[in-house]
């Protein structure tokens, strides 16, 4: 069997007691990693000022070899905050309006993917199958491939892929797709992502879908395409909901919504998210349900992120701000409609959050997948599962049927559907819940990860 070797921008590497990360897809790829043996490689997260990095620092942990790089200033703030963060990430989101392109961070952005793939290289081996992940290393088989590397490569790409026109005001849009062209395996989370992708290449003129559309063919080479939704550990996740109920910050939430139903939201502070329009629509569900004054509370767990990006200082006051005005117009001395949190919360406490709320209230304005959606349904109770409204706008809508699909843009609609949701008979929600359970129990991370590997290796 082939050794594995993964590259991503940022690398799990367990705690010197060899306990299993939080994360779903860490625990996936480092079994794909144990199982064949492997490395995976990636940015330490450290910088190493104005000096070149030094070498990469190894750490062996069983069967995988875990490969940090540090960067330099220039490289963080151009390849990483600038290009993937400022100019990739709007696009990939369909917000062109807020893509500030610079050739220098353009620049930055290939001068680190070359990096990596100097850094990689002593370390591969002939038959050795690399898996490259997310928007920050789409040229990385590029540069392998002109280092004269012919191993499997595949990319899977964890954020949306936007249609034609949003990608194209990008512009070094070709060289990104002529990147892609360099892998053996493009995977994409959902079929309007790929559709999106083949779309670009027609609409250019430069390339096309073959074989049934299992295929590109495009800048001189022929590489498949596919649509892998990333899902989560589900009885995993459904089990740690379980053994919550005994956690004490659980408990304590359990003890102050007592008599009220619980919403709940979240999402780590992104415009992408669409946390202000939910508020909007939670305001809207109050004003437009009277009955529901005091018997509701709507949690919205929000950590910061990316703070050194202005959209996203900005989105911190305005979230804050937000919370307080509603809070301040429609709360009463003895109700707080909106409580907002703007910090983490651990997985394990989080599915008991989950399990609580009565709503899990998921409108991204456009989401690659949208875990927290899943996990919401794990972590639900069969007997009394509480119901998931959902964006059409996440990927997670394409397979999460039995959700009261909303329209985050349409404050009514979603607020209409919060008072569904409230007020939908146990009958239904047991079905709806059921029909999601099922399909996340066959659909979850470890389903996602072989069959991507699966279509990587066979020819
Ligand atoms: N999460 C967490 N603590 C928090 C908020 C979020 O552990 O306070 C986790 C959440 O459980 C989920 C992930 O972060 O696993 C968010 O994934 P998602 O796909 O929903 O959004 P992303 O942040 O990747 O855009």
């Amino acid at each position: 069997m082939s050794r594995l070797v993964v590259v991503s921008n940022r690398v799990t590497v367990p705690d010197k007691t060899g306990a299993a990360p939080a994360g779903g897809l860490a625990v996936a790829l480092q079994a794909a990693l144990e199982e064949r043996g492997g490395i995976w490689m990636g940015w330490s997260g450290n910088s190493s000022g104005n000096e070149e990095p030094g070498p990469l620092e190894m750490q062996e942990h069983g069967a995988i070899t875990y490969a940090l790089t540090d960067l330099t200033d220039t490289d963080v703030e151009e390849y990483y905050h600038g290009f993937a963060n400022r100019v990739l990430w709007p696009i990939c989101h369909y917000r062109m309006d807020l893509a500030e392109y610079g050739r220098k961070e353009m620049a930055g952005y290939f001068r680190v993917n070359r990096f990596f793939a100097q850094k990689l290289a002593p370390l591969l081996k002939e038959d050795d199958i690399i898996w490259v992940h997310d928007y920050h290393l789409i040229p990385l088989a590029a540069e392998l491939r002109q280092m004269g590397f012919k191993n499997k490569i595949g990319f899977f790409l964890h954020i949306p892929w936007p249609p034609a026109d949003v990608l194209f005001t990008m512009p070094v849009h070709e060289q990104i797709m002529r990147g892609l062209s360099q892998y053996d395996l493009v995977g994409f989370q959902t079929d309007f992502d790929l559709d999106n992708f083949g779309g670009g290449l027609v609409r250019e003129g430069i390339g096309e879908r073959i074989d049934g559309g299992k295929k590109f063919s495009t800048f001189g080479r022929t590489f498949k395409g596919g649509a892998y939704s990333i899902s989560i550990e589900t009885e995993i996740f459904s089990k740690f909901a379980i053994k919550a109920e005994k956690n004490a910050m659980v408990r304590k939430a359990r003890q102050s919504v007592e008599g009220k139903d619980l919403i709940i939201g979240v999402d780590r502070l992104d415009y992408s998210k669409g946390i202000t329009q939910r508020i909007d629509a939670f305001e809207q569900f109050v004003a437009t349900n009277p009955d529901h004054h005091n018997k509701v509370t709507y949690l919205q767990i929000t950590p910061k992120s990316r703070s050194e990006v202005p959209e996203y200082e900005q989105m911190q006051r305005m979230v804050a701000e937000q919370a307080g005005r509603v809070n301040g117009a429609i709360g009463t001395v003895d109700w707080v409609p909106i409580r907002y949190i703007n910090r983490s919360v651990p997985r394990p406490v989080l599915a008991g959050l989950y399990r609580l709320a009565k709503i899990g209230l998921v409108t991204p304005l456009r989401d690659g997948m949208n875990l927290v959606a899943k996990e919401y349904v794990a972590a639900q109770d069969p007997e009394d599962p509480g119901v998931l409204v959902l964006s059409r706008f996440a990927g997670a809508a394409r397979e999460l049927r039995g959700a009261l699909l909303v329209n985050p843009y349409d404050i009514e609609g979603t607020a209409h559907a919060i008072a569904r949701g409230l007020s939908m008979p146990l009958d239904e929600r047991k079905q709806r819940w059921q029909m999601m359970m099922d399909h996340l129990l066959t659909y979850d991370i470890n389903r996602w990860c072989d069959d991507f590997l699966k279509d990587l290796i066979e020819d």
